[in-house]
């Protein structure tokens, strides 16, 4: 039988982006011996260091690459050598110039917590036990980019404005990948806004219950933000998936990652169109920065950027089986007393960067994977999307 090849785009960055993603590498390498599939790894500078070798943050030819790749996988960019805000080329922009030029929408924040990290989360176990639900949070529109944004002043003093809007088309297309999401996992949606308050929520609102019809499997409920912050912390286990708009997102997430203790065990999405099998190019990154604090001691946790490609497999290449695989290798170290520093507690072995991901990569290759005769094989890139 002939093996599928999957190109992906490797951009390592900065700091401690390129420890955690020799592992996620790792990892990858026993996904192709044990699921029948060929990884073709593409690496390419993005953030400080492609500034200084290149002069910008992101080069043409590499986002030409990504558009033409199955999937993009990050490290992280920045660092305190580029942090001067009046520099004109930061880290950054070379993030949202891809997010921009894959036309990359819907980011996809997955929170789960382990029983065997209870220790690490700032809630108590009771609360954060079985916690397992997905944040979709629009990634290109609302009050991040809407025009009128600007300040000025008059005879009344110093003025300012934000725009938020939303078109219908922005809307509806995050929220059937919510949808869709919400119906490979417990068919439970929760859409987030501020209906009683802001006419942009009540077109979101309206929009998420016709989008709703196509959906009748899935359970659609609405939460207001203030109300849904504060679920979160009471009864986190109660969600599946969230969805909801970028600046309500980008609060809520970071909420949301504090569940977990530790930020270096969560990974992220960032999906654009969908093929009709789901599959579709996206963007793989862990949720945490460069951590300069640590690059280059070998104590960061790789997990997040481990569990990215195991997002990667899922949503980009069809491959749900190695996904659970990689996901299942990650709880079994962590069941058997493994940590890096930072999720460390009394008892538990304390590793390295490369001995997390050697465990990790060992106990995948013993667990009883799928065949590769069992893998499903979705169209490449260039298939109807
Ligand atoms: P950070 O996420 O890099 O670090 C915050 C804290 O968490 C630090 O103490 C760090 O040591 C720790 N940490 C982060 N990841 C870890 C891991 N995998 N293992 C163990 N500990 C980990 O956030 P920051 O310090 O605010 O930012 C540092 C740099 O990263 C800045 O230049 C910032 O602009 C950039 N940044 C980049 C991204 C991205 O690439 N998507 C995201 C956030 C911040």
């Amino acid at each position: 039988m002939q093996t599928r090849v999957c190109r992906i785009i490797v951009l390592p960055g900065d700091g401690i982006g390129p420890e955690v993603m020799a592992e996620a590498l790792r990892v990858l390498q026993v996904v192709e011996r044990r699921f029948g599939v060929r990884f073709e790894f593409h690496e390419d500078l993005i953030g400080g260091a492609c500034i200084d070798r290149y002069g910008v943050a992101l080069r043409p030819e590499t986002l030409e690459r990504c558009r033409r790749a199955h999937a993009v996988l990050l490290g992280a960019v920045g660092g305190p050598r580029w942090d001067d805000p009046r520099a004109p080329v930061r880290p950054e922009q070379g993030l949202l110039t891809l997010r921009k030029g894959l036309g990359l929408f819907a980011n996809l924040r997955p929170v789960q917590t382990y029983p065997w990290l209870q220790e690490a989360s700032p809630l108590r176990p009771d609360v954060t036990r079985d916690v397992d639900f997905i944040v979709v949070r629009e990634l290109t529109g609302g009050l991040y980019f809407g025009r009128p944004q600007r300040q000025w002043q008059n005879r009344r003093g110093r003025q300012a404005v934000d725009t938020l809007r939303y078109s219908e088309a922005e809307i509806r297309r995050v929220l059937r990948v919510a949808f869709e999401l919400a119906r490979q996992r417990r068919r439970r949606l929760t859409s987030v806004d501020k209906a009683n308050v802001l006419a942009s929520s009540r077109l979101w609102r309206a929009i998420a219950e016709e989008v709703a019809r196509a959906y009748p499997d899935v359970e659609l409920r609405h939460m207001l933000v203030d109300t849904c912050a504060m679920q979160l912390v009471r009864r986190p286990a109660d969600f599946d998936v969230l969805v909801t708009e970028n600046m309500f997102g980008d609060i809520l997430t970071d909420e949301a990652a504090a569940l977990t203790g530790s930020l270096g065990l969560l990974p992220s999405a960032s999906l654009g169109r969908r093929r009709r099998d789901g599959t579709g190019l996206g963007l793989y990154e862990p949720v945490h920065g460069s951590a300069p604090d640590i690059a280059g001691r070998g104590v960061a946790n790789p997990i997040g950027m481990i569990l990215s490609a195991a997002l990667m497999l899922r949503y980009s290449l069809g491959l749900p089986q190695a996904a659970e695989a990689v996901e299942r290798a990650v709880a079994a170290v962590l069941a058997a007393g493994y940590r890096t520093p930072d999720i460390a507690s009394t008892g538990t072995t304390v590793v390295d960067t490369t001995t997390m991901g050697e465990r990790i990569a060992a106990a995948l290759e013993e667990s009883d994977g799928e065949t590769a005769d069992k893998v499903p094989r979705p169209s490449g890139p260039s298939g109807s999307r």
